[in-house]
């Protein structure tokens, strides 16, 4: 991180965001706005209500609706979503849902230069980066475009109600782990900091009351905020060990996206922080502790994540080859890890111990 001293750069991202309870209702202005006229609505199927709902919304600018998003943007379902783009004549797409149906739209604008409106209900934050992925013959290419980037980007709290407890809590501790490294990452600025420490103490002051009470609004709009700032540092910087653990665990092992990051996130903290002090400091600051990863797993226990990588299943033997996986084209880390060090992270994420 370059917050004092030396020269940075900070290059923001361009982005509008509507934000509030009942922001839904502005979709078709953004629409407007953007200067288009026939929209197609994405979804996935468990969301198609909301994508009928939207089309209703836009009114004579909508042009139809396509609900076959799924996770990890098979290039099957983007071709699918082409021909429905095609067969409406849309000049732009409107993304309802998680970081899965916001990738299919991602995936559009890279393929077709369409552009497009997103409206998240999850915390994952992929609608403030630029970062795109496709996935074919099992394997998930991923690249940074500018042009995947939303127009236009509406958080409406009152639609992540209906996100269940156990999605809602690993879900927050996901975006949590896009502001911890980037508050170490090499392109770090003052700018990306001050998003991330109040990110993170969003997030980690509404989700236990989140998962209490789906349905507190205070809380609901507190974390949405929290994933906004969290995705947004994701967008402005260079991913870290943790995000490299966690695409080999996932990309190998097919683990649960938003569970693993809030399992492993406390093991790279405890790993990394004592290399970050900045970092720390921020984080400390954040979550109103004087110790940074037994904070981040008390949160993880108290939402409701499970209890380490072998709670989901993990064999343990198969954590050799993680290793293997990480070491063999590493990203830039605060703190170098080894076979050893990578091994001992592995072994606490898994047992979730010390
Ligand atoms: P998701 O989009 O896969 O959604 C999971 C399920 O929950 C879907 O069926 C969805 O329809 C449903 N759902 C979403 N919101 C809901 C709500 N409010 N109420 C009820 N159901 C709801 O899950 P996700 O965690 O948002 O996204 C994970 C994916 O996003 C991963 O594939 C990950 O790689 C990707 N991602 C990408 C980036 C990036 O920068 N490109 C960043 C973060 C995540």
């Amino acid at each position: 991180m370059r917050q004092t001293g030396g020269v940075f750069v900070h290059d923001a991202l361009p982005m509008r965001v509507v934000f509030g309870a009942g922001a839904l209702d502005k979709v078709a202005e953004e629409v407007e706005r953007l200067g288009l006229s026939r929209i197609l609505v994405l979804s996935t199927p468990r969301q198609g209500a909301l994508a009928a709902r939207v089309t209703t919304l836009l009114g004579d600018r909508a042009g139809g609706t396509f609900d076959g998003a799924r996770m990890h943007v098979p290039v099957a379902s983007v071709v699918a979503a082409e021909e429905a783009v095609g067969a409406a004549g849309a000049d732009g797409c409107l993304a309802i849902g998680g970081g899965s149906t916001i990738g299919l739209a991602k995936a559009l604008s890279l393929r077709l230069g369409l552009p497009s409106v997103v409206v998240p209900t999850t915390y994952a934050g992929s609608e403030m980066t630029p970062v795109w992925g496709l996935t074919e013959d099992g394997r998930k290419r991923t690249g940074r475009d500018p042009v995947v980037l939303p127009r236009s980007v509406v958080y409406d709290p009152d639609l992540t109600h209906a996100l269940p407890a156990a999605v809602s809590g690993p879900s927050g501790l996901n975006a949590i782990a896009h502001a911890v490294e980037a508050l170490y990452a090499p392109d770090g600025t003052p700018v990306v900091s001050a998003m991330a420490e109040r990110g993170v103490h969003d997030l980690a002051a509404a989700l236990p009351t989140v998962v209490a009470d789906g349905a507190d609004a205070a809380a609901r709009a507190l974390a949405l905020q929290g994933a906004w700032l969290c995705g947004a540092c994701l967008g402005a910087t260079t991913m870290g060990l943790h995000h490299k653990l966690c695409h080999a665990l996932g990309g190998m092992l097919d683990l649960p996206h938003a569970e693993t990051h809030a399992i492993v996130l406390p093991h790279v903290a405890a790993y990394n922080l004592p290399f970050a002090p900045e970092a720390d400091t921020v984080l400390r600051r954040a979550l109103a502790t004087d110790d940074v990863p037994s904070a981040l797993r008390a949160l993880a226990a108290r939402v409701g994540v499970p209890a380490g990588l072998r709670a989901l299943g993990v064999d343990h033997a198969d954590l050799a080859r993680v290793a293997d996986e990480v070491l063999a084209a590493p990203y830039r880390n605060p703190r170098p890890p080894t076979r050893g060090d990578l091994e001992a992270i592995l072994e606490a994420a898994w047992r979730d111990g010390p």
